[in-house]
């Protein structure tokens, strides 16, 4: 893989730049309440828009669907610009934009791509993802929620848990058990459903850092068309692993970028702080390990590149997606630690702490602590890594 730019890729950047320098102005900030997410919705949808209506949506999703149509690098580039400019990024609908719209790219009819894929990069359809439930999280076979078909319907009836932005949701990437008998992973098919069907009632959870991402979501012989589903019937496991290979493996690119800006102010804030006569940064230990954590960040970026070319060639990430999302989740507790260490009690005021591109160093920890559990926990992927990278013997 050639790592350089090529002259037309660079010519990309410098007109996005610019688009940027011109429009963010307009922008604003996002809203203040973060728990406000219909507030949320329409602020993230609306940057989508002006995307759409400039030509930057779906970088690299196909033409006929709306997309750019453009290379991987320059997806690549778009992700550097957008994150470098301080631009919003995908918000409330990143399950449509990272990982239900590539799901459907690779393996949805072509009514369903027809229907779904350009509201979705338009900013008219947010989607959310109902795969765990209350019994069913890295067991994620074992699900329950059962679908028995209907004539032409499924009758859906179960119950679905962390469902993020499930309240400002169009449709749900659903995963079912179409087969009660079948092996666990051969009886489960994933549909679209739309979140206004009668029988589906959306009860948001408070959590730690109070209500607003997440949801319970209770179905109610809920009547989803047959049409509605991808793939074929009871083939939904091998499907929902695309869909993870998208969640794992390119929809953190922003946010590493975001943690290489990060890492620079932390470095930053070891030159002010002061331990008796000497700054952190006099600290070896400290400089060694933010030596160490850039060089991990810098491998994640070839790693992601690599990612995105492999995408690119089979249309999946692969495990390299696992391997990613493990390292990663590890490196951003780790900036969390070495934060908390560097700000000591200034680090547990609210509100933006200590030259930290304005973040809420709270919030922030307790971020990196859902990355570790968020499409699927660590252990999980080590399993994964194993069984798939490795070729060590399969869990019982
Ligand atoms: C920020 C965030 C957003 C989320 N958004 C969504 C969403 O939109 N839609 C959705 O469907 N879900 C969502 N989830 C849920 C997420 O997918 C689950 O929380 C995750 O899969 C873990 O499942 P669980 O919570 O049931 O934990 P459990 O599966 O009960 O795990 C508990 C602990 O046991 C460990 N463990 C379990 N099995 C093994 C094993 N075989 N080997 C070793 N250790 C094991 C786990 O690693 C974990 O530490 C979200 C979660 C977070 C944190």
């Amino acid at each position: 893989m050639d790592l350089r730019y090529s002259e037309a890729e660079e010519a990309f950047r410098h007109e996005l730049r610019a688009w940027l320098a011109e429009v963010l102005p307009e922008v604003g900030p996002p809203p203040a309440d973060r728990t406000d997410v219909e507030a949320r919705r329409a602020y993230d949808t609306a940057w989508q828009r002006m995307l759409y209506d400039a030509g930057y949506a779906g970088i690299n999703w196909p033409r006929e669907y709306g997309g750019r149509g453009s290379t991987p690098t320059e997806h690549l580039i778009f992700l550097e610009e957008t994150e470098r400019a301080g631009a919003p990024y995908v918000g409330v609908n990143f399950v449509g934009l990272l990982h239900a719209g590539p799901t459907l790219i690779a393996e949805a009819s072509d009514e369903q791509r027809a229907r779904h894929l350009e509201p979705i990069l338009r900013g008219d359809d947010v989607w959310c993802q109902g795969f765990s439930e209350p019994d069913a999280g890295s067991d994620l076979a074992s699900l329950q929620t059962r679908a028995v078909r209907d004539g032409d319907d499924y009758v859906v009836t179960g119950r679905k848990i962390w469902t993020s932005f499930a309240q400002v949701a169009d449709w749900c990437e659903l995963l079912v058990r179409t087969d009660p008998d079948a092996p666990r992973h051969r009886g489960i098919s994933w549909l679209i459903m739309p979140m206004d069907l009668p029988g589906i009632e959306v009860r948001p959870i408070e959590t730690a850092v109070g209500a607003g991402e997440f949801s319970e979501v209770f179905l109610d012989e809920v009547r989803i068309p047959v049409a509605n589903r991808v793939g074929a019937e009871n083939d939904g496991w091998r499907v929902a692993m695309v869909t993870f290979s998208f969640e794992r493996g390119t929809a953190f690119i922003s946010e590493l970028l975001g943690s290489m800006r990060l890492l620079a102010d932390l470095a930053a804030v070891a030159t002010r702080v002061t331990r008796r006569s000497a700054t952190a940064a006099d600290d070896v230990e400290i400089r060694r390990e933010l030596g160490r954590l850039d060089a991990e960040l810098d491998a994640l970026w070839s790693l992601t590149r690599r990612n995105v070319s492999q995408a690119q060639r089979t249309g999946m990430v692969g495990p390299g997606g696992s391997v990613f999302k493990l390292a990663y989740a590890d490196v951003r507790r780790r900036m969390a630690d070495l934060a908390g260490r560097l700000l000591g009690r200034a680090g547990l005021a609210l509100g933006e702490t200590g030259g930290l591109s304005g973040l809420d160093h709270v919030e922030e920890r307790i971020y990196t602590l859902t990355l570790s559990i968020a499409a699927g926990t660590s252990e999980i992927q080590r399993n994964i890594v194993g069984e798939r990278v490795l070729g060590l013997p399969k869990e019982r």
